[in-house]
């Protein structure tokens, strides 16, 4: 809700907060969800994501949340889907040329990086979305990042495993005549 999504930019600095404990506490869970099965995990939390961000950020479920380096304005509203910063086409009102009876997200992520914390993440350049990623969620990617080694790049063959000294180096060398 459009309005809501504004209160959200308003109050960026607290839903930073929010987001901080949100994520630590899911860091300190990741053993059990890895028990668990992130794959078991997703569709549940993904629909609960998708409820509770769609409600307060008209969450579009990119998969690759940037809420935190875009004060708390989601970068998936731009009718370009712009994630590094607005086009050329912001009118003079601060409102989109797309629609323009909408506030420019980029205007609106600059008003509530500026309030945060950590506002600064704004200049940080975001990687184009992947869209595989779409419908899954964010949170569970997030853990899995910050608690498990990276995947290998794609194409990358498994390396062979290490080859135990040979049995020979451990028999004692014969003595010299
Ligand atoms: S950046 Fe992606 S995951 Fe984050 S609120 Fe926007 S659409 Fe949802």
């Amino acid at each position: 809700m459009y309005a809501v999504r504004l209160f959200s930019v308003r109050h960026s600095r607290g839903f930073e907060r929010l987001y901080n404990m949100l994520e630590s506490s899911l860091v300190m869970m990741a053993p059990l969800l890895k028990r668990i099965g992130y794959q078991r995990l997703e569709k549940p939390v993904a629909a609960v994501e998708r409820v509770v961000k769609g409600f307060l950020f008209d969450c579009q479920m990119c998969g690759q949340c940037a809420l935190s380096s875009t004060g708390m304005s989601c970068p998936m509203n731009c009718p370009k889907n712009l994630r590094n910063g607005p086009c050329g086409g912001v009118r003079e009102n601060g409102h989109c040329e797309v629609k323009p009876e909408m506030k420019c997200v980029w205007v609106q992520a600059w008003a509530g990086a500026a309030q945060m914390k950590k506002g600064t993440a704004i200049l940080d350049v975001q990687k184009p979305v992947d869209n595989r990623l779409k419908g899954h969620s964010s949170w569970l990617r997030v853990v899995r990042e910050k608690t498990e080694p990276p995947p290998p790049p794609p194409g990358s063959k498994p390396k062979a495993p290490a080859v135990k000294p040979a049995a020979a180096a451990t028999t004692p060398p014969a003595s010299a005549a």
